[in-house]
């Protein structure tokens, strides 16, 4: 068996309280590929409390002092970009050229947040009374618990991290319990960076019990979570009662519209993008295809063509487009939205099935899927399915299909495909989403705000968005 891996509390890499352990498994092949201390709210009190003490350091350094550091992790993870790429591989399943992209976006942050540190401007305004002057300051909030799912077990923890730790705020952060390897590994490149003790702390624990610790102890000032809108709402409860900052990014159930002048080939390959990369599983992925009436057809069968062609298998080989789903729960649920489109009458078009042949069998590997015949009452076109599905629905008008779209609790992201400049601009309007893909099927960038509207969260990641997330605003009246 695999070496544990500990927890990084104050600079020192430490062994869980209740001395329990848990396995990693690879969705691929059901193979542990490590095992970790896992802990609970213990642990998190005195990672919250090494955090709390080092805030007093880490906040009166100089911004450039603090870019330094995010500097030389920038360096350290783009270096370590394979073998961060390959862990996230074996634990997650997803396809390698994606995970490198992911350590690269990662890496990307660190950067563009060791830049964005020394920009925490602050504003004069003038006074109405002679006497006094008003100065505007920015300040860290203080203790931040970040709290991050495993479709993107390292960049989801760099979005988070780089701006608090760039803003002058101290971490905790606790990963996903399907994917604590490569934060573990991030965390070493932290050390290795250099960072003082206590600025950046690990804890792998029981969700509920280090959840608990970050809502009711007082010196977490603010939690930042990626994850489920569930338990975003179980979040967002829990700090309403001691007043806590949050900012959440949820589900979704992305929308992707395709008009009839729309350029075909690339709709398929931005459709490919948005719905299939992580085998499904990102909250921005398309859930809904509405195609137009007139190239229903058309559009349907370059769809299949495809993903006919498309490989399904283990990430770690070269030639696959799309891994496995992430445990046994996520593949239940994926074919039970299956089963349902089927039984209220939709019509599988393609796919539909677990792979079991083979090696796939050791996994939880599903075929690319379309359906058709799709209604507004089966589960899939509301729930967020969370795997390699499609459902495809005919539309005939604008403002018919704006309508469709907008009608849902979620409101992440939505794709339009049209090569009508004007109709771009009307559908980037009306559209109910905090992200618009127009013509395009992968709209993440670093300096981009990132977040949802409705019950997809509170707040934005990416670029300057994320520094407000991190700071306090203090008005400052000198009487003179
Ligand atoms: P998913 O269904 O995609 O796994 P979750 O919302 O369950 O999404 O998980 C996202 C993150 O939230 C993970 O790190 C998970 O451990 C954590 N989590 C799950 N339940 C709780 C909870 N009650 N309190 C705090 N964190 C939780």
């Amino acid at each position: 068996m695999a070496d544990q891996k500990k927890m990084f509390i104050n600079g020192e890499w430490v062994q869980a309280e209740n001395g329990e352990t848990l396995e990693v498994i690879n969705p691929a092949t059901g193979e542990c590929v490590g095992v970790v201390s896992y802990g609970d709210g213990r642990d998190a009190a005195k990672a919250v409390e090494a955090a709390s003490e080092a805030f007093k350091s880490w906040s009166k350094l100089t911004a450039r002092e603090r870019s330094k550091y995010l500097y030389n992790l920038y360096e350290l993870v783009r270096n370590h970009r394979d073998e961060l790429a390959g862990i996230i591989s074996a634990e997650m399943g997803k396809p390698l050229r994606e995970a490198k992209g992911e350590v690269l976006g990662a890496a990307d942050n660190f950067m563009w947040y060791a830049e964005e540190a020394k920009r925490v401007y602050g504003e004069t305004i003038p006074s109405s009374v002679p006497n006094k002057r008003i100065m505007v300051i920015r300040q860290p909030v203080g203790v931040v618990a970040a709290i991050t799912p495993w479709n993107f077990p390292v960049n989801m923890v760099a979005r988070k991290i780089a701006p608090a730790l760039a803003a002058g705020c101290t971490v905790v952060l606790k990963p996903a319990e399907s994917t604590p390897l490569s934060a573990i590994r991030l965390f070493e490149l932290i050390e290795q960076a250099g960072f003082p003790k206590g600025v950046a702390n690990l804890v792998v624990g029981k969700p509920e019990l280090v959840g608990q610790e970050f809502i009711d102890n007082p010196k977490v000032r603010k939690i930042a979570f990626t994850g489920s809108t569930r338990v975003g709402k179980l979040l967002m409860e829990g700090v309403a009662k001691h007043v806590k900052r949050v900012s959440l990014e949820l589900g979704g159930h992305a929308p992707f519209i395709v008009f009839d002048d729309a350029n075909l080939d690339a709709a398929v390959e931005g459709l490919f993008e948005s719905k299939f990369r992580t085998s499904g599983q990102m909250c921005i992925c398309t859930n809904r295809l509405y195609v137009h009436e007139s190239i229903l057809e058309s559009f349907s069968n370059k769809l299949v063509e495809r993903l006919k062609k498309t490989k399904v298998g283990d990430g770690r080989h070269k030639d696959t487009e799309i891994g496995p789903l992430i445990n046994e729960n996520g593949l239940n649920k994926v074919l039970e939205h299956i089963q349902d489109a089927k039984a209220k009458g939709g019509r599988i078009l393609y796919g539909g099935n677990r792979l079991t042949e083979g090696d796939l069998g050791k996994g939880f590997f599903i075929e690319p899927t379309v359906i058709v015949d799709v209604t507004p009452e089966m589960k899939i076109s509301y729930e967020e399915t969370f795997g390699p599905v499609v459902p495809i629905i005919p539309f005939e008008d604008e403002a018919s299909v704006v309508a469709m779209a907008n009608d849902s609790n979620y409101g992440l992201a939505a794709y339009v495909y049209t090569e009508n400049n004007s109709r771009c601009l009307r559908m980037a309007e009306s559209l109910e989403y905090g992200i618009v893909g127009i013509n395009d099927g992968a709209p993440t960038q670093t300096q981009a705000p990132f977040g949802g509207f409705k019950e997809s969260g509170i707040g934005r990641e990416g670029g300057y968005y994320a520094m407000e997330e991190f700071l306090e605003t203090k008005f400052v009246s000198f009487g003179i």
